[in-house]
C-alpha cells in the first residue's frame, strides 16, 4: 500500500461541487482509499486574472495502483467532468495534479514526482500542510516552503460558504 496525496482545483461549472463529487470519486477509484482530506480553499487564479477564483484542495490515498496507473484514473476522472483547456493556466472543470507519491522521484515525460512547481503554490501547500504538517519536500519540513509563501490571498472555506459532505 502506497500513500499519494492528490491535489484538486476548479474553477468552472460550480467549483465546490466538482470538488466535493470528486473527493468522492477518488475514494471509489479501484485498490483505493481516501484517508483524508483538506478543508477545501477559495485561491485567486494563476496567469490570467479575469476568470473565477479557484476551489482547491488536497487529497491523501492510500493506493495500491503504481503512480502511471494512478495516473491514468486521475486524468480519466478529469475527462469525466469534461474538462476544458482552452487556454493554459485558463478556466478548467476539475484539474487533478499528483503531487507525492510516497517517497518516490520520477521524472518522465508523463509523470514528475514530486509535482514540479508544489513547492511556490500556496493552493497546494497549506491544504497539504493540514493534512501532513511533518512532511519533508525535496529535503525539506513542509512548514519551511510555506513561509516563504505569502498565503494571505487563499482563503479556508467555512461552513456559511460550504456545507459538510454527508458522505465521501
Ligand atoms: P496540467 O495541465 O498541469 O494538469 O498538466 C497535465 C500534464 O502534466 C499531463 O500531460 C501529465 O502527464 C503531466 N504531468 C507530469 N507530472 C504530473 C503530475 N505529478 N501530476 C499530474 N500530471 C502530471
Amino acid at each position: 500500500m502506497s500513500l499519494a496525496y492528490v491535489g484538486l482545483g476548479s474553477n468552472l461549472d460550480n467549483p465546490i461541487a466538482q470538488v466535493r463529487q470528486a473527493l468522492g470519486e477518488l475514494d471509489r477509484l479501484p485498490l483505493s482509499d481516501v484517508a483524508s482530506i483538506s478543508s477545501l480553499y477559495a485561491t485567486p487564479p494563476l496567469g490570467p486574472q479575469d476568470q473565477p477564483n479557484f476551489i482547491n484542495a488536497v487529497a491523501a490515498l492510500e493506493t495500491s495502483l503504481s503512480p502511471l496507473a494512478l495516473l491514468d484514473q486521475l486524468q480519466a476522472l478529469e475527462q469525466r467532468h469534461r474538462r476544458q483547456r482552452r487556454l493554459h493556466w485558463g478556466p478548467r472543470t476539475l484539474d487533478l495534479d499528483l503531487l507525492l507519491f510516497d517517497r518516490q522521484a520520477l521524472d518522465s515525460p508523463r509523470l514528475k514526482l514530486p509535482h514540479w512547481h508544489m513547492h511556490a503554490r500556496d493552493f497546494v501547500l497549506v491544504p497539504l500542510y493540514e493534512l501532513a504538517p511533518d512532511l519533508m519536500l525535496h529535503q525539506r519540513p513542509l512548514g519551511d516552503w510555506l513561509a516563504e509563501l505569502d498565503s494571505a490571498p487563499i482563503r479556508r472555506l467555512t461552513d456559511t460558504d460550504v456545507t459538510p459532505a454527508a458522505t465521501i
